[in-house]
């Protein structure tokens, strides 16, 4: 057979494409989130690469 494939180079390609996920699927910018404290003790997940890209989040309560 023909073209043996190393787990090593397996390995790498995962890690490209798991680079290639981390962009926002948003903004297409690389993900950046906080938690923002909203009342009391509530938090919420707030993209900051969109808020950066000028992506309006989807949010109606906002
Ligand atoms: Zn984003």
């Amino acid at each position: 057979m023909a073209g043996k494939v190393s787990k090593t180079n397996v390995a790498a390609r995962k890690e490209q494409r798991d680079n290639v996920n981390r962009t926002c699927r948003y903004c297409g910018q690389e993900i950046e989130v906080a938690l923002m404290v909203v009342g009391r003790g509530k938090t919420r997940m707030v993209r900051l690469c969109c808020q950066k890209a000028g992506i309006a989040q989807g949010d109606a309560a906002t």
